[in-house]
């Protein structure tokens, strides 16, 4: 039996398992949200930011991911759609 798998950054083989989206065809202020709400487990902090983003689906949610600002380690934030 094997854990659930709640986060892309705890699955190793979640990089096959991407799908790619374009995450420079949202807003910038949508853009520039997401890239400021980042949870980094290296730092243990909140809202650090993070660089270099790339957008993907993974098991039916969407994610952007990216390196922290402060320390470099990969961070990855879920999207959650407001309509
Ligand atoms: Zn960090």
């Amino acid at each position: 039996m094997s854990a659930p798998i709640d986060h892309p950054l705890n699955d190793p083989n979640s990089v096959k398992e991407r799908i790619s989206r374009r995450f420079e065809d949202r807003p910038q202020d949508e853009q520039r949200d997401f890239l400021s709400m980042t949870w980094c487990q290296s730092c243990y902090q909140a809202d650090l930011g993070m660089t270099d983003p790339i957008e993907y689906e993974w098991h039916g949610r969407v994610f952007v991911e990216g390196r922290c600002v402060q320390c470099g380690e990969r961070v990855a934030t879920e999207i959650v759609e407001e309509d």
